[in-house]
């Protein structure tokens, strides 16, 4: 049987697999970090509504530059955020996983790097690859929080091109200070100067503020966002990012032209329309969050303090032992491969109880 690398591949995408989280039928699901939470009907209705008056001028391309909605995204973004954006600074594309790789594509590609602070987004290092783009896996302290120390001297060493840092990062959860973003940054304008991406992309969960603000005279920073988590609507593909005008007219140098759908566009319209009411589902989810950490220590496990929607618990002496026992009993989690620590997204009280009863039985056996 012929296989890919039977084909003229390219030598680096021999012998990899691709990213994929597993997607199995089971009752409980809370292994993508995915908001549990399906859209309230009035904005089916609304996206229903806005998709129908979309469809009456399919037979033309998208607004290319998707202004009505990167207006009411940076509307959104001032309004949250705690720094005035315009159209302008914002761009939108399919998912962040899109945002992150035109941001490749622009500012990485052959002959240059990438550094991001490993256990991270994985994606993060697969776009690279799929970019060209080398990788430098740089380090975190023994508690996931970035070691400034440390970091700062791999990208004085390795001069990148792009740093990414993750707050709150994933599958950690967590959030990064504002120091800590302009130390990296300096470090990385002395060594090159470098781009730094901040990947926001479960910021709304957080404790901390946005850093959002630090765009701000920093025309090498870009903050990125998706709609995937706090809007619920991860199934729409809509991520976006804020940063200097200068960043969004680079970023168009590689972008698809009419990436983003007329339907896409409409219905993200519409979701934002409903940003309250979504909001209102992320401080439930906060508050289960916040949960979920409290009765996992009661159990008996070690949990690192999250920021995200998700909450990173261990430590086993068999992770992937862990997940299996904990599917055995109807629920997914997710095994990142951080050695002794399994990841869990927060799901609803019923579906986070029949999470906790799973671990509870799980520790029993344990001890
Ligand atoms: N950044 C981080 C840190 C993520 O965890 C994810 C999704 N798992 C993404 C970006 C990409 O999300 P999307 O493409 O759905 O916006």
């Amino acid at each position: 049987m012929i296989q890919i690398d039977d084909l003229p591949v390219r030598d680096e995408l021999r012998g990899k697999s691709p990213y994929g989280a597993p997607q199995l039928d089971v009752p409980v699901q809370l292994n993508t970090n995915e908001n549990p939470y399906p859209l309230p009907e009035p904005l089916v209705a609304r996206i229903a509504e806005r998709v129908a008056e979309a469809a009456r001028g399919l037979n033309r391309y998208p607004d290319r530059d998707a202004i009505e909605l990167r207006t009411e995204l940076a509307a959104y973004l001032t309004r949250t955020g705690g720094h005035r954006v315009g159209v302008e600074n914002v761009w939108a594309a399919n998912g962040s996983n899109e945002v992150l790789q035109q941001l490749l594509q622009t500012f990485g590609g052959p002959g240059r790097t990438a550094i991001g602070f490993e256990p991270s987004y994985s994606m993060h290092a697969l776009i690279a690859r799929g970019t060209g783009t080398g990788w430098i896996s740089g380090p975190r302290n023994e508690d996931f929080t970035i070691d400034v120390e440390a970091a700062v001297q791999a990208i004085a060493e390795n001069a990148p091109d792009v740093v990414f840092i993750t707050s709150p990062n994933n599958p950690t959860g967590t959030a990064v200070s504002a120091g800590t973003v302009l130390a990296l940054y300096e470090a990385a304008q002395a060594a090159k100067p470098s781009m730094v991406v901040v990947d926001e992309a479960y910021v709304e969960f957080s404790h901390r503020d946005s850093l959002l603000p630090l765009i701000e005279g920093r025309p090498n920073l870009v903050v990125s966002r998706t709609m995937s988590k706090a809007f619920g609507a991860a199934g729409l593909r809509l991520g976006y990012l804020a940063a200097h005008p200068a960043v969004v007219d680079a970023v168009q140098l590689v972008r698809l032209p009419y990436h983003l759908s007329a339907v896409t566009q409409a219905t993200a319209l519409a979701a934002l329309e409903h940003t309250d009411t979504l909001l209102g589902y992320v401080e439930q989810l906060k508050a289960e969050r916040d949960r979920l950490v409290t009765e996992l220590r009661a159990l008996g496990c070690e949990v690192t303090d999250s920021d995200a929607n998700f909450v990173q618990f261990g430590k086993f002496p068999d992770a992937h032992e862990a997940w299996q026992s904990i599917l055995d009993r109807g629920v997914l989690v997710r095994d990142n491969g951080v050695p002794g620590w399994l990841r869990v997204t927060a799901g609803t009280p019923e579906e986070n109880d029949a999470f906790l009863d799973a671990v509870r039985e799980l520790m029993k056996e344990q001890k």
